[in-house]
């Protein structure tokens, strides 16, 4: 008789090591710029949005050419240069 029995007290002893060892250092990403709430439905929204995923309010003005997001009181697209109008 030629038992080969051993191999299966280590394989269990490896799988359980590994399963363990991978979930500590996951690094969620944190929104870099400060939430605001929405004037509307007060939905804490990131800075750069330009309009509240909650109820489609416009947050910021957003450039009629390249259409990123900014301030009303910019004269010109600071991303493209083009001239912002007020409506
Ligand atoms: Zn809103
Ligand atoms: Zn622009």
């Amino acid at each position: 008789m030629c038992g080969h029995n051993h191999s299966h007290q280590a394989n269990t002893q490896h799988d359980f090591h590994q399963s363990t060892g991978t979930h500590a250092d996951l690094a969620y990403p944190q929104p870099q710029t400060a939430a605001r709430p929405c004037p509307k439905c007060s939905t804490p929204v990131q800075e750069d949005f330009v309009f509240c995923p909650n109820c489609g309010t416009e947050l910021v003005m957003a450039c009629p050419e390249c259409h990123r997001a900014v301030e009303a009181k910019w004269t010109h697209c600071a991303f493209c240069g083009a001239e912002l109008v007020a409506a």
